[in-house]
């Protein structure tokens, strides 16, 4: 048995031999020569780094190749060359098998895969429910569109089909579909436009637009996208009061500009006498005044002066008698520029009166009143949760005593922007009573709303209301209810209202279920 050397030894021994027999001075041929004075077995190592760059730079083609470039990665990590070797044959033979024609589709049903092959045409079946869901919003009557849908629905519900087929079924589609859904968004922007444009046309054409300001720039944020059914439904309701009140200012103003009219009309009718009795006293006075050079006596004058004073009295009556009628025109010029002032007011306090509440701007009764049928109807039809929530301010006569009324008012206003940044833009506000609001939540259950609330009133203490440069901290207890399928809006309402009325007992400034 030869006595095993020290490494060290070894070593200086490998090095003379790589000197002796001239050879580069690489690590492997320095191995080479230390695994041969070491008596051991001179086998190069598993080059694994290169083999996963080569596997890396496989493409399956197939499922079966995929298989056994898996198969291939285990064999690099177990240095196993006839795993490397069984694996990159299998690989050749299924890529000449694609050739052939035979196994570029994904796997047939013949047994092996049948598995597989069940799973994409589950998956095919659902691509192509998801594309029949999705006709709708790009519906168009480009004929071969519709054409291109069918065959691709027909392809992919066709338990057979070729994935290659599948493929080019879908390129057309995808490309068709790419112009479809870009005219339809050009369609909703040319919309818009026309929209925007006419909404601004009626603030320009109404006689005084000081009472629609605030319904126009409602309309204007209304339309800002993204659209909602929800906001569209609002957009229409305030056009239709928008419509509504410039009807009836149209034919008031229209009346009183016919009244304006005829009374200017019998002014100038009296412009036109004076002038002419005037004429008339003029050529009075003139004759009398040749006659008056010509007199001789005292006698022939006090006939003469007579005709002067009567014709100057008759002329004055006449003068008084215009200053009267002209006071009377004046009067019911005043008194018709009153009314039509009055009138606008009106038209101003009816605008914000018929769905909305004029100080807030949220809605009224009237119009929580819609919103919760509409609310309740989509719930129906489309099987979602709807909750209510009532929120009361706490403290607010408090507030209003000890900041005055106007600061109470600018309080609500805070409270319903706060609202507004917090929530979501489905959901409705509306001013339920003085300082009590309803939040309508859709597609929200009972717990969800109660978070939503809570979030509310973090949100609350992290927005102070300034009054001045006080800074004044707002809370509010709520009460929220989930409606149940067969309640009316007002149960739900009541229910939140007795939760609220908890949460007030329970404390205040707390969120309760109902
Ligand atoms: P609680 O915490 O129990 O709700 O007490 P509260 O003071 O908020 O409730 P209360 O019902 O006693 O008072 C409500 C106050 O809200 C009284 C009323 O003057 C005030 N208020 C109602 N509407 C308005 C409004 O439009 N503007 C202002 N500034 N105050 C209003
Ligand atoms: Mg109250
Ligand atoms: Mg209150």
């Amino acid at each position: 048995m030869t006595p095993v050397k020290p490494p060290s030894e070894i070593a200086r021994q490998a090095l003379r031999l790589l000197t002796t027999r001239k050879l580069a001075p690489t690590p492997s041929n320095y191995q080479s020569c230390y695994n041969e004075i070491a008596d051991l077995p001179n086998v190069a190592g598993f080059p694994e780094v290169p083999l996963r760059r080569i596997a890396l730079a496989l493409t399956a083609r197939n499922i079966a190749q995929q298989e056994q470039l898996n198969l291939l990665d285990v064999a690099i990590g177990r240095h196993s060359w006839q795993a490397v070797e069984d694996a990159l044959s299998a690989f050749d033979k299924l890529a000449t098998a694609q050739t052939n024609g035979n196994a570029g589709t994904i796997p047939p049903a013949n047994g092996v895969h049948d598995s597989g092959r069940a799973l994409i045409n589950e998956l095919l079946g659902r691509a192509a429910q998801l594309i029949e869901n999705m006709l709708p919003a790009v519906q168009n009557d480009d004929a071969v569109f519709n054409v291109q849908v069918k065959s691709l629905l027909q392809t992919l519900r066709n338990p057979a089909a070729d994935i290659d087929e599948v493929q080019a079924a879908f390129g057309n589609f995808n490309h068709r579909l790419a112009f479809a859904a870009e005219e339809q968004a050009e369609i909703k922007q040319a919309l818009l436009k026309l929209l925007r444009l006419i909404i601004e046309n009626i603030s320009k054409l109404t006689l005084d637009e000081s009472w629609l300001h605030g319904q126009i720039n409602a309309l204007l944020t209304a339309i800002r996208p993204p659209l909602n059914l929800r906001h569209l439904d609002d957009v229409e309701q305030r056009i239709r009061d928008v419509m509504y009140k410039q009807a009836a200012a149209k034919e008031r103003a229209l009346e009183a500009q016919e009244e304006m009219r005829q009374m200017l009309a019998s002014f100038i009718e009296h412009l036109t006498g004076m002038h002419e009795s005037t004429a008339s006293f003029q050529g009075k006075i003139e004759e009398s005044a040749r006659q008056i050079e010509q007199v001789k006596s005292i006698e022939e004058l006090a006939p003469l002066m007579r005709e002067v004073i009567g014709a100057t009295r008759a002329m004055a009556d006449e003068t008084a008698n215009a200053r009267e009628q002209l006071k009377t025109m004046q009067v019911k010029v005043l008194a018709t520029e009153a009314e039509i002032e009055k009138l606008h007011r009106d038209l101003h306090s009816a605008s914000t009166l018929a769905r909305h509440d004029p100080l807030t701007n949220t809605l009224n009764r009237t119009g929580l009143g819609e919103a919760l049928a509409r609310e309740i109807a989509n719930m129906k039809r489309h099987e979602t949760p709807l909750s209510v929530a009532l929120l009361d301010i706490d403290n607010f006569k408090k507030l209003n005593d000890r900041l005055g009324h106007e600061a109470g008012d600018a309080a609500l206003i805070h409270l319903v922007n706060v609202v507004h940044d917090c929530l979501r833009p489905s959901d409705s506000l509306a001013r339920y009573g003085g300082e009590e609001f309803v939040i309508l939540l859709p597609d929200t259950p009972l717990d969800e709303a109660v978070m939503a609330m809570t979030r509310l009133q973090r949100d609350l203490t992290k927005n102070y209301f300034l009054s001045g440069n006080e800074k004044v901290l707002i809370t509010f207890s709520a009460g929220v209810a989930q409606l149940t399928p067969d309640e009316t809006g007002a149960d739900a309402i009541n229910r939140a209202d007795q939760a609220m009325y908890l949460a007030k007992r329970a404390g205040k400034n707390r969120v309760m279920g109902g």
